[in-house]
């Protein structure tokens, strides 16, 4: 069991896999992180990038200032 503590809110989940790479959505503050886990730890978790509902907001608002 690997264990993930929240870049941003610390709050702490756990993952069944040893290894997966690619987004994380932490269910407190429900915040988008790209992880990497490696053999059971934690190499890389990060904010994600691209945050699907602020791209939409983005895109809503550019849609009514077109
Ligand atoms: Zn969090």
């Amino acid at each position: 069991m690997t264990y993930i503590n929240c870049p941003k809110c610390n709050d702490q989940s756990y993952f069944n896999l040893s290894s997966y790479t690619g987004p994380y959505r932490c269910m407190k503050c429900r915040e988008i992180f790209n992880i990497v886990i490696e053999n059971g730890e934690i190499k890389s978790s990060q904010l994600g990038k691209q945050d699907p509902d602020k791209l939409k907001l983005i895109k809503t608002y550019y849609t009514k200032e077109g």
